[in-house]
């Protein structure tokens, strides 16, 4: 995590801007000591002092505070961008990113790789009740690129409820949407014969796979402009299921066919 809470004056403050001699410090979740870590390589941040039962900075890699960090420096100067701030408690849920955009609360998500879909969906109920919208971000990734992409649970979930869009994080408050088309499996030619002695044959033919999807990517797209305030009604469809939600999402028509 890259805030913490200084003890002596209840303050939040970044790692970045902290040292030890300033502390302790302790966990804006659950109250619990950190431990300051302001190596050379790796971004300044907090960890739990152990052993701890808490889930907030839980899975949370490098890349994942570089997200966080850069996403709020981009954002931070622009005159419809206020309020901006990290790791934002608000009880139910902490937000990674938290600002007012045009003036609609907007909490950005960087998604993690151990959260299921039960988590994601329970926290974007909680922002729907605190009636912020809430942006769900991936990592961008090579695999996107490629032809035959098998998208993880979170991913489908993201896209059923991002109108056919998944965000993938690029740098800084650019992210590009993806849109996940059908991935076409040929089924190879067969024939046989039945009891009878009659010739079957099947196969031979192209059928959209279940597991595999094909990216299509669009174009680049820049948080602070390009999103906009969006109530999504309740959903499912096959194992997905979505409830009524306020979303952050994207202002452009569909790209694909
Ligand atoms: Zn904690």
């Amino acid at each position: 995590m890259l805030c913490g809470l200084r003890k002596q004056d209840n303050q939040k403050v970044f790692a970045s801007f902290s040292d030890k001699i300033y502390g302790p410090f302790s966990c804006i979740g659950c109250g619990h000591d950190l431990v300051l870590k302001k190596g050379r390589i790796k971004i300044h941040h907090f960890s739990h002092k152990p052993p701890y039962k808490c889930s907030h900075g839980a899975g949370e890699s490098e890349i994942h505070r570089k997200c966080k960090i850069s996403i709020y420096n981009s954002l931070q100067n622009l005159p419809h961008v206020t309020n901006i701030d990290v790791e934002v408690n608000f009880g139910t849920v902490i937000a990674d990113v938290y600002c007012l955009i045009n003036n609609a609360p907007v909490a950005i998500e960087i998604q993690k790789s151990n959260l299921s879909v039960n988590e994601i969906t329970q926290r974007t109920e909680a922002y729907h009740k605190l009636g912020i919208y809430v942006l769900w971000l991936g990592l961008h990734n090579d695999k996107l690129l490629e032809p035959k992409y098998s998208a993880k649970a979170w991913e489908k979930w993201c896209h059923a409820v991002y109108f056919g869009r998944v965000y993938y994080w690029k740098h800084d408050s650019i992210v590009v949407p993806v849109h996940y088309g059908d991935y076409q499996l040929y089924v190879e030619d067969s024939s046989w014969f039945d009891e009878s002695g009659q010739e079957q044959s099947a196969g031979g033919y192209y059928k959209s796979s279940k597991r595999y999807k094909t990216p299509n990517l669009g174009r680049e797209l820049n948080i602070a402009y390009d999103f906009k305030p969006t109530l999504k009604q309740s959903w499912r469809g096959g194992s997905v299921y979505v409830p009524q939600c306020t979303i952050f999402g994207d202002i452009t028509r569909k790209w694909w066919v």
